[in-house]
């Protein structure tokens, strides 16, 4: 076989190998995607472009509109920006990526704060850039401003912003999206702002964008998509905007590659972006398992977390079991039946797990009664 590349079998696929269907009957706290159906009007407006022969080539960025429908979708954030300068990609994934192939170079370093969400470690090493990982403050979440600056260097690029978080749940507060954008306007630093989570809430302060800040706009990518807050992780849609330089690259990376979304699934985003009613059904159901998990957790001996702020995960401390947590998740599928994702698969996040409330309150209920029970015994 002739030689690969030789940085392929470095870059790890994150949580892939907890991610594996269990056996029927195993409680899954694993998935990080809604249970929901995805609206029904999103999937007529799909239907309808397919049958109205929506087939063919369009324009590579997004048909104008689904990118207008992003820009006045972001005007609800206080984020304002050209229509022309939105490119809708297939994943917000894809769009984090084109974000990093856009503006870093091979051996640029980028702060993420740990424990990240584990594809930004794996993209960052495909194309050449560097992972670093600052540790989040403990007790909540929330990131650490003495230690990010102090990781700070002649190399790094960019921050990675991510609030509401997953894996954590933390929301960041105002005051603290102003510090980091102060960060990186000091240190001439992009910030990749991934808004993924924006809409899931749960406290008094929202999600922020460092657009409103001082020195944000011309060095900020807004980045997000549709799977989570509409229930849409299979149509595989994201969107991306920024300044108008940078966004000529970032189209330049769409062009090269994807093309565009399929045709036919552009109408139906736009759609999407229009609702009223679904997303907030969505959030109500969120805020009510998250209630309900979270306590139920709190009776759970050895296990503690802070209370999610947003996103649908629970970061849970259960260093004292006495168990690691890859231990932990390993016996919790053997002898309990529930799945969880062990927090060492990220850096910073060992002696904690993960659990999504992607699920029922039925399968909520019954998976803590059996981590209960277990650790009981
Ligand atoms: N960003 C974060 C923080 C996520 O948790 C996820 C999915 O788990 C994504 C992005 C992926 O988004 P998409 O499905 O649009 O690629």
């Amino acid at each position: 076989m002739p030689s690969m590349n030789s940085n392929i079998g470095n870059v790890g696929r994150g949580f892939a190998s907890f991610m594996t269907p269990a056996p029927e009957g195993v409680v899954r706290f694993t998935v990080g995607q809604p249970d929901f159906r995805t609206p029904e009007a999103i999937v007529e407006a799909a239907k309808s472009a397919l049958d109205a022969g929506e087939h063919g080539y369009t324009r590579s960025q997004g048909n104008e509109e689904v990118c207008n429908a992003v820009a006045k979708h972001l005007t609800k954030y206080d984020i304002h920006v050209d229509a022309n300068d939105v490119v809708v990609s297939p994943g917000c994934k894809q769009s984090l990526l084109y974000a990093m192939m856009t503006c870093l170079n091979p051996g640029d370093e980028v702060i993420l704060f740990a424990p990240a969400w584990p594809s930004y470690e794996g993209m960052l090493k495909l194309i050449g850039a560097v992972p670093v990982h600052v540790p989040v403050k403990r007790e909540n979440y929330h990131p650490d401003m003495a230690a990010t600056r102090a990781a700070i260097t002649s190399k790094t690029k960019a921050i990675l912003l991510n609030s509401p978080n997953n894996p954590t749940g933390a929301v960041y507060l105002p005051s603290e999206i102003e510090e980091l954008t102060a960060i990186a306007a000091e240190n001439d630093l992009w910030i990749f702002d991934d808004m993924i989570y924006s809409d899931l809430v749960y406290g008094e302060h929202k999600y922020t964008s460092p657009v409103t800040f001082e020195g944000g706009k011309e060095r900020t990518l807004t980045i997000g998509g549709w799977s989570k807050i509409w229930a849409m992780t299979g149509w595989r849609l994201g969107w991306i905007t920024g300044p108008a330089g940078v966004m000529e690259g970032v189209k330049t990376c769409q062009a090269s590659s994807a093309t565009h979304i399929p045709a036919f699934l552009m109408g139906a985003g736009a759609v999407a972006l229009g609702l009223e009613n679904e997303p907030k059904e969505f959030l109500e159901e969120f805020t009510k398992r998250r209630e309900i998990f979270h306590g139920l957790v709190e009776e759970i001996p050895g296990i503690s977390a802070p209370k999610p702020e947003g996103a649908f995960y629970i970061l849970a401390d259960i260093t004292a079991t006495g168990m690691d947590d890859i231990e932990f998740a390993t016996r919790a599928l053997e002898e309990a039946s529930v799945h969880v994702i062990p927090g060492s698969l990220m850096p910073g996040g060992e002696g904690l797990i993960r659990m999504s409330y992607g699920t029922s309150v039925e399968q909520i209920r019954e998976g803590c009664k059996r981590l209960k029970n277990w650790l009981q015994d």
